[in-house]
């Protein structure tokens, strides 16, 4: 296996190829040994040749945030990856969904790929566009898997329009901040001088997989659900927004088998040991101006502790979900019969799906915690998955003070048996304080801004004497 050591040292546009004595060595097979006619049923069937497709590209980027250390092989490089987009991307990078913006237009190589080197605006630009790309795709996937049509409009996209999000990876020059604006139907990010650092230290948002994540949950989220977003719905639905902002940065990782491996080597299959999953960017979190990084999936906290700052409040969700994820990988472990790599991207798969389906199917407006909990249990059920799956789910809900279970946590769920909130956790009256929250839920289209008009209409009856 390749250390990062050796991946850094080649030039950034080297893809592996054969010697040239083997090279040599096939095409002298070829000409003395697969001339003649074909063979018949050696052709492919017509539906093979029917899909002939462009190919698309592969692309280099950070994988993760880099002050991530690579697990396989512990080096604290950052974890710079070659990918392979399979869907065709004209340069831009643009595709049907995903517009490149504010930036000259990356071209691809001669191979039809995006390879660009570190620390220049392309790669900004590829790396942008490709996280954003990555994790719609996963989405996509997810609600796929699970029945749910495809694909997943933005906000915007009905009737006839189609248009794309723009995603502008230096969007916001010299500023703390990363956000997803639903008016311009874009995502923006920033750049910063690391304060203190010297030499200075310039930090680019765009190139944290987790930020590029979070923002394209917001506006992933915004489309299923688009009332949720705004700052008078209760202090929980703010607490969905920013929590699934976080979760898409969970599951787009747990879909990169590459990644997954890497949490495996780390964790020894003990998703509750110290994980880059779990915490993760605290550089980057403090760059968006909050005191704990940007998450910390596996925490412990309850309703009761976190107050009414949507953050915080966020941190509750999050971490019951991450508990289900261990809770069901644990279960569904089997040494015997599968690698614990495949179990984890396949039980993280499942649950994206999962949690997916029960916000779409929560309530429009005033979403709190417990309903989503409700919804998960009933798709577990019509999933006929085991009961320990719905079992994991109430009591983790129920540890976090998200829902009162009438009867003790160690009897078996009842199918259909539907949860209330605690009395003083129900959070359906608290007033959002987004103090701690990304861009996006600070951003004024999303509050009621109806006040200010009122001092308006009232100047104008305003009478001088
Ligand atoms: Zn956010």
């Amino acid at each position: 296996m390749e250390t990062q050591e050796s991946i850094l040292s080649l030039p950034v546009n080297f893809v592996p190829t054969p010697t040239q004595e083997y090279r040599g060595y096939r095409k002298e097979k070829h000409l003395t040994e697969a001339a003649g006619a074909p063979v018949e049923h050696l052709q492919p069937p017509a539906e093979l040749k029917r899909q002939a497709f462009l190919p698309g590209p592969r692309v280099l980027i950070y994988e993760q945030d880099s002050t991530v250390m690579d697990p396989a092989t512990g080096s604290t490089t950052v974890l710079l990856k070659k990918k392979f987009l399979p869907s065709f991307v004209s340069d831009g990078p643009n595709d049907n969904r995903i517009a490149s913006a504010g930036m000259p237009p990356v071209s691809k190589n001669s191979f039809g790929d995006f390879i660009q080197t570190p620390g220049t605006d392309s790669f900004d630009t590829v790396q942008t566009f490709t996280v954003t790309r990555m994790a719609l795709t996963n989405v996509q996937r997810a609600l796929k898997s699970a029945g749910v049509a495809n694909p997943i409009p933005w906000q915007w996209n009905a009737g006839s329009n189609t248009e794309p999000i723009s995603v502008f990876a230096h969007g916001l020059p010299n500023t703390m901040n990363a956000f997803y604006q639903r008016s311009s139907k874009c995502l923006k990010f920033g750049d910063f001088i690391k304060p203190g650092s010297s030499p200075a230290q310039r930090i680019f948002t765009c190139r944290s997989l987790d930020i590029v994540a979070h923002e394209t949950g917001h506006a992933i989220l915004d489309a299923l659900q688009p009332n949720w977003l705004s700052a008078s719905a209760p202090v929980q639905t703010g607490g969905l927004h920013e929590s699934f902002g976080d979760l898409n940065a969970i599951f787009l990782t747990l879909s990169q088998m590459d990644l997954v491996e890497g949490i495996i080597v780390q964790t020894k299959s003990n998703l509750h040991n110290k994980t880059f999953l779990a915490d993760l960017a605290e550089e980057f979190g403090l760059a968006l101006g909050r005191t704990n990084g940007l998450r910390n999936a596996d925490n412990d906290f309850k309703l009761s502790e976190v107050g009414t700052e949507v953050h915080a409040i966020s941190q509750v969700f999050t971490g019951a979900i991450y508990d289900i994820l261990a809770d069901i990988f644990a279960f569904e472990r089997n040494i015997s019969l599968k690698d614990d790599a495949q179990t984890l991207f396949d039980s993280a798969h499942y649950l994206f799906g999962l949690l997916l389906r029960s916000l779409i199917e929560s309530p429009a407006t005033n979403a709190v915690y417990v309903d989503v909990a409700n919804q998960m249990l009933s798709f577990a059920a019509a999933d006929n998955k085991p009961v320990q799956y719905r079992n994991f789910i109430r009591n983790r809900f129920a540890l976090r003070e998200i829902i009162v279970s009438p009867t003790p946590l160690t009897e078996d769920h009842k199918v259909g048996f539907k949860f209330e909130a605690p009395q003083h956790t129900n959070g359906k009256h608290h007033v959002q304080d987004r103090s701690r929250c990304c861009g996006t839920m600070k951003l004024e289209e999303y509050f009621d801004m109806s006040y200010l008009q009122d001092e308006i209409n009232e100047l104008k009856k305003f009478k001088k004497k």
